[in-house]
């Protein structure tokens, strides 16, 4: 039994519905998705698992390897793709479209294509002349909560030396990515009559004194953090929503604060939290304001692989280009607390992901293919 053609396989990949959403009405099992990788590795020879997130209905990843040994090579991607807004289709986000060179479809360069390309590039593959393990990785809810690779974690489990993550960087290897964490600040006061100040307790002049603090803060974060390798050299904070009080003639009783922190690698998200949460107590000691922070997702993590990394050595010779920098996130920090150098390289433009009519070009698939050749030749045999 040998696997389909590609451009049926990525057909399949696409016609699966599997969208992920932290908003309930919009977020589906990416069952399907697995079933047809499942189905697939099996027959192209790899032995394959298919494991239940814990505490997810319906959300699997899947782990399909061969060969055994030390170091190996995992190729990753999530199943997963974000809500779509089909008005804006020009075609059904399901169904794969060829049109002006390009294949059209949800999910096409973020990045179920992926997947049939690493199909397709083991396809003349005698698995048995594997020197070291060769795992394809694909995870659930990238898009959503990182919940799949998250899981991983857990399991705590040895899945390889070196790992690619076929995320859209338009065939250009990437060494490192910030991190995002979002942070809600909720000061509660007290309210009163306006006209005598000793009535209450004014949390929206409360929140004016945090914004100053904060901006200092942010000051201070970029003038220690700078790393050139970045199209925004700095760590960025920014003030992205706030809400306070009801009336011109009440003391306003509480107001929340969201920022959004985008910090470089070299600055843990927990570190980062730490210290907010430090600097901002410690404004408001002698105040009879309540701070609460809140932290409504993990967030992400940056990430940075070494330069001089045997991924990043022969992604460099391999692509021609030498490793740079996104300013999306991955689940590369997770694969890198499994022990992996992790490197993302994938043929999509991330100009196209997360917009009506995603595409990924024609031309980027048999050079793609020739990548994933050249590591699998490096890493496995
Ligand atoms: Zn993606």
């Amino acid at each position: 039994m040998s696997t389909p053609a590609l451009i049926p396989m990525i057909q399949q990949l696409i016609a699966a519905p599997s969208v992920s959403s932290i908003s309930p009405q919009w977020d589906q099992s990416n069952e399907q998705v697995i079933q047809h990788l499942a189905d697939w590795c099996r027959s192209a020879g790899f032995q394959v698992e298919v494991v239940p997130i814990p505490g997810q209905q319906n959300k699997f990843n899947l782990i399909a390897s061969a060969g055994r040994g030390p170091g190996g090579l995992v190729l990753s991607g999530h199943t997963d793709t974000v809500p779509y807004d089909q008005q804006r289709w020009q075609s059904d986000p399901f169904r794969l479209v060829e049109r002006d060179n390009r294949l059209y479809g949800l999910g096409t360069s973020d990045m179920k294509a992926f997947f049939a390309l690493v199909l397709e590039a083991v396809r003349e593959l005698d698995l048995a002349q594997l020197k070291h393990p060769l795992t394809l990785l694909a995870t659930a809810d990238e898009e959503s909560n990182m919940c799949g690779a998250q899981s991983l974690l857990d399991t705590n489990r040895r899945l390889g030396r070196y790992a690619v993550i076929g995320e859209p960087t338009g065939l250009k290897p990437v060494r490192m990515h910030k991190g995002i964490t979002m942070e809600i600040i909720r000061l509660q006061g007290r309210s009163g009559h306006s006209s005598n100040p000793a009535l209450g307790v004014n949390a929206l002049e409360g929140m004016y004194r945090v914004i100053g603090n904060i901006l200092a803060w942010r000051d201070e974060l970029q003038a220690r953090h700078n790393n050139p390798l970045f199209e925004v050299q700095v760590p960025t904070l920014n003030l992205g929503h706030i809400h306070g009080g009801d009336n011109p003639n009440r003391i306003c009783a509480s107001c929340e604060l969201q920022i959004d922190l985008r910090p470089l690698p070299g600055m843990p998200l927990e570190a980062l939290r730490n210290e907010l949460t430090q600097r901002l107590e410690q404004l408001l000691d002698n105040s009879e304001l309540t701070l609460e922070i809140i932290t409504p997702f993990p967030g992400i993590p940056p990430m940075e692989t070494a330069a001089n990394s045997q991924i990043v050595q022969i992604a460099e010779q391999l692509t021609g280009h030498s490793a740079g920098s996104v300013a999306f996130g991955t689940e590369g920090p997770y694969l890198q607390q499994l022990g992996m150098e992790t490197l993302i390289l994938g043929p999509g433009d991330i100009d196209q992901a997360h917009q009506p009519n995603e595409f990924i070009g024609l031309e980027r698939i048999q050079p793609m293919i020739n990548l994933l050749q050249g590591l699998i030749r490096r890493f496995c045999l």
